[in-house]
């Protein structure tokens, strides 16, 4: 069963302060990877191509993550699922598998950052 309709009972982490240390090269389901698509074409959210491993969707001058909306499921378990540490302490340590979409493909942010930029250049 996919549990992303469940998504919305992930707990918020309380801790965080937004520093971006847990924006790393993360990856994606399907239905993820089209909903997160659509939203950047939708509003012109171009990804910052990178040569260290900062998530592209991270706008490290403005702290802030350019998709947070719509982010997977992966960033919202960071401080509040077990195995999950936040630099600044997890808040709940909830068991986060449960909420991991299943799906048979995986995505990566470089896949959908390129995708976007090769539709911005047609
Ligand atoms: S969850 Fe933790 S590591 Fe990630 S941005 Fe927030 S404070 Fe930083
Ligand atoms: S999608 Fe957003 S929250 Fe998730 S790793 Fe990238 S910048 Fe961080």
């Amino acid at each position: 069963m996919n549990n992303i309709k469940n998504v919305e009972y992930i707990p918020k982490h309380t801790n965080c302060t937004n520093c971006g240390k847990c924006c790393g090269p993360v990856l994606m389901g399907e239905r993820e990877y089209k909903t997160i698509k659509d939203y950047c074409i939708k509003n012109n959210i171009k990804p910052f191509f990178r040569l260290d491993n900062t998530c592209y969707f991270r706008d490290e001058e403005n702290k802030k993550c350019l998709i947070y909306k719509v982010r997977p499921v992966i960033c919202k378990l960071f401080g509040v699922a077990k195995g999950m540490k936040c630099v600044n302490g997890n808040t709940c340590e909830i068991d986060g598998y449960k909420y991991i979409p299943k799906s048979s493909k995986i995505f990566s942010m470089f896949r959908l950052a390129k995708e976007l930029e090769d539709k911005q250049g047609e």
